[in-house]
């Protein structure tokens, strides 16, 4: 199967409104041009350095979406191009995004992201902890930053019953949120979940963006 054929077969059943992401971090630029010659166009990268270099080799209407861990230091470099970016855990994040943001005069998606696994995480917000930041309320002062949703990555199981528990979790958090907080902005839409072994779980549990990488491109090599 070539990379269009794969990406076809996600997006034949896609529903209307959900997003696909294709991941291609540890993939070649000649991987992303492939699918891009198929019609593609939101492309989901987990390393700065290699992102960076990606975009300045690639047609300038990519969509790109930042999926991995982000340094505040590294903002700087990306925000000119970067669409959207899922992993947000801090308000020293959002605070530099809006920072960079407003010199480029320039909006940008920011998705929370939700500690959903039962693994030990690394990153991510727990639900008490995004709680907290949004009764604190310091990122009502941002204007150029905005709080798109949230991003949550299930447990690496082959229990589908506890992904799917994880899944509906982020939902209902989403929904919490929403009536909470965001139910007047039409800007707080996305709940990114989802990715090559459990998509299809994610689009039953309400995702609305789904990230995925070694079913389009294959395994990576690392
Ligand atoms: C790598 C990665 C993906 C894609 O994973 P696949 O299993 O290859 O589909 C999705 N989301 C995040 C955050 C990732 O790091």
């Amino acid at each position: 199967m070539s990379i269009s054929d794969n990406l076809r077969k996600v997006k034949e059943n896609l529903p209307a409104g959900v997003k696909l992401v294709a991941v291609s971090k540890f993939h070649p630029k000649e991987a992303i041009q492939e699918a891009y010659n198929a019609g593609h166009r939101l492309f989901g990268e987990s390393r700065m350095q290699e992102m960076d270099l990606k975009h300045s080799q690639l047609p300038s209407d990519i969509e790109w979406h930042f999926i991995g861990h982000l340094q505040t230091n590294k903002v700087k470099v990306i925000v000119p191009y970067i669409h959207t970016i899922h992993s947000i855990d801090s308000w020293k994040l959002l605070q530099e995004i809006e920072k960079h943001a407003a010199d480029n005069q320039k909006r940008i998606c920011c998705l929370l992201e939700i500690h959903i696994a039962q693994e030990d995480a690394k990153y991510g917000l727990s639900f008490d902890d995004c709680r907290e930041f949004l009764a604190k309320g310091q990122w009502r002062q941002l204007k150029h930053a905005y709080i798109g949703g949230v991003m949550g990555m299930a447990t690496f199981t082959e229990d589908k019953d506890l992904i799917r528990k994880e899944f509906r979790s982020l939902k209902s958090f989403y929904d919490e949120l929403k009536q909470n907080y965001f139910s007047e902005d039409k800007d707080f839409s996305e709940i990114s979940m989802g990715m090559s072994d459990d998509y299809e779980i994610a689009i039953e549990e309400g995702s609305t963006m789904i990230r995925v990488g070694s079913f389009i491109f294959g395994q990576r090599e690392y």
